[in-house]
């Protein structure tokens, strides 16, 4: 199918309202890329469904008329997750975007899956809660959900599949099933939220979702510790990791992007390879020995300098810059696109990845920004470039390549909190042998047409 007939047109206006459905070229275009390179085809449409009810109905017309459906959350995927590779409509969840209710004597929130994560924490931080779950960017719960999002306080508090205890999911057919429970645990049959969390819209539209909550912290302490060598800073986190210590957040960084932070930012950090680190903790007291604690083991492993006691607003201004670390990147390289390595191996085997990755960006000869969560033991390299010029683009896939063989290799995962989209297909195999003609088995069980986000994890 290259376009929807009239007739199909019609159908779909009539299926929402007439500003709910669009085939006008700047919208359709606007659905046609996420963060990364990768590039869709336009869509043949875009629909905003405002309820399971509208979203139940548009699947079912969409199954019998066999037009491919992609849910898209906010569009901030780096993998090419959400974005079309065949022509289809693009269901757009963001109209979805209310907070059904925050249950702060369970620690649960219900929410419709086109929240944003920061509107989700502003409510639940009225009862003093949150949701830790933190890519940087302010993506949509759904879209959280369907990639299984992590970020800088992972290392701490978990993954999103941590904190979803309850789906209601639309399947290919139009049919609504409910999955999980608000017990906080149960040991009822096949885990089917989970086989939800991480699917990447390929098995279903999510409508609703409960998802726990947790206390905000009392007490922070950030420290910005500093290195001669990154490999000195990436033993530095297996020990604070194997110490016990419990960071909230372990992040390294390189000069060369600490030197464009500061560039844009005007921090004024040393330009040498550091720690971002974060503790929380129930008192003062109880976080100063945990920094000394900090302090020591990360001198044992060469650090330089070890800055702690960061007040809150330059606490603010670290993190910001952190988690924008992938946009200064691609500002400073004006024009070009980027390649997010995001592998993860077994902390101990961090320090080996990162001498590993920064041999392999020399040996390809490309820009490469090597950095990560690396207290979950998860590295990225953002490689600027430009997908046209193959020359070039062929070196920056090579280090992508040869990192995830190695990271695979070494009992890692060829995606720590990106997901699977178009850019890690070919991965697939080598990482779960046998294991991803089961996963395959499942899709066409749920969706033997095929319509669900296809071209992607498959
Ligand atoms: C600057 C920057 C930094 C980032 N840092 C991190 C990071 O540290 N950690 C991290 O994990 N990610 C990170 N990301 C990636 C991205 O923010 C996450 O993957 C996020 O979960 C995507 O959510 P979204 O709302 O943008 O979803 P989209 O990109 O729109 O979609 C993501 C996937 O979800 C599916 N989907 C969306 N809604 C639904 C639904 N309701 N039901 C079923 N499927 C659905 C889509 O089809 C697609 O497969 C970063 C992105 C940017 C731009």
């Amino acid at each position: 199918m290259n376009d929807l007939t009239q007739e199909q047109r019609s159908a779909l206006a009539q299926m929402t309202a007439p500003d709910r459905f669009s085939t006008g070229d700047s919208n359709r275009d606007l659905h046609r890329f996420d963060f990364s390179h990768h590039r869709g085809v336009p869509p043949v449409g875009v629909i905003w469904p405002l309820s399971t009810e509208e979203v139940s109905r548009i699947l079912a017309w969409c199954y019998e008329q066999e037009v491919a459906v992609f849910p898209w959350g906010a569009g901030t995927s780096i993998e090419g997750n959400p974005v079309p590779t065949a022509p289809g409509l693009v269901m757009d969840l963001t109209r979805m975007d209310k907070v059904l209710a925050v249950r702060p004597q369970d620690l649960q929130a219900d929410v419709q899956p086109g929240v944003l994560r920061r509107s989700l924490n502003r409510e639940a931080g009225r009862h003093g809660l949150f949701f830790p779950p933190d890519p940087g960017a302010d993506a949509t719960i759904g879209g959280m959900i369907a990639n299984n999002a992590s970020g800088v306080r992972t290392v701490k508090y978990g993954a999103t599949r941590d904190y979803v205890l309850r789906l209601t999911v639309v399947l290919p057919q139009g049919k609504v099933i409910h999955t999980g429970c608000r017990a906080p645990k149960s040991s009822s049959g096949y885990d089917l939220t989970r086989l939800f969390v991480g699917s990447e819209g390929t098995l279903g539209v999510v409508t609703d979702a409960t998802l726990r909550l947790t206390g905000i912290p009392s007490h922070h302490l950030s420290a910005v510790v500093t290195f001669k060598e990154l490999h000195d800073a990436s033993k530095a986190v297996a020990m604070l990791i194997a110490s016990g210590l419990d960071p909230a957040a372990l992040e390294l960084l390189p000069a060369n992007l600490i030197a464009l932070i500061n560039r844009e930012k005007e921090l004024g950090l040393p330009e040498v390879p550091s720690l971002f680190c974060e503790f929380h903790g129930v008192s003062p007291a109880a976080l100063e020995e945990t920094g000394a604690l900090a302090k020591e083991v990360c001198e044992d492993c060469g650090a330089t300098d070890f800055k702690s006691g960061v007040s809150s607003a330059e606490r603010q201004r670290l993190w910001q810059a952190r988690h924008e670390a992938a946009e200064t990147i691609l500002r400073a390289h004006p024009g070009d696109k980027s390649l997010t390595v995001d592998a993860a191996v077994p902390i101990s085997l961090y320090p080996e990845m990162i001498l590993f990755a920064q041999q392999v960006v020399a040996e390809e000869g490309v820009v490469g920004y090597v950095f990560g969560h690396a207290g979950d033991g998860n590295l990225h390299v953002v490689m600027p470039g430009n997908p046209e010029d193959a020359g070039t683009w062929s070196h920056v896939e090579a280090v992508n390549t040869r990192i995830v063989k190695r990271a695979v290799e070494l009992g890692g995962t060829c995606t720590g909190e990106h997901g699977i989209g178009i850019g890690k297909r070919r991965f697939m195999r080598q990482e779960h042998g046998d294991s991803y003609d089961l996963m395959h088995q499942i899709k066409q069980l749920i969706d033997p047409k095929n319509l669900m986000n296809p071209g992607k994890i498959f």
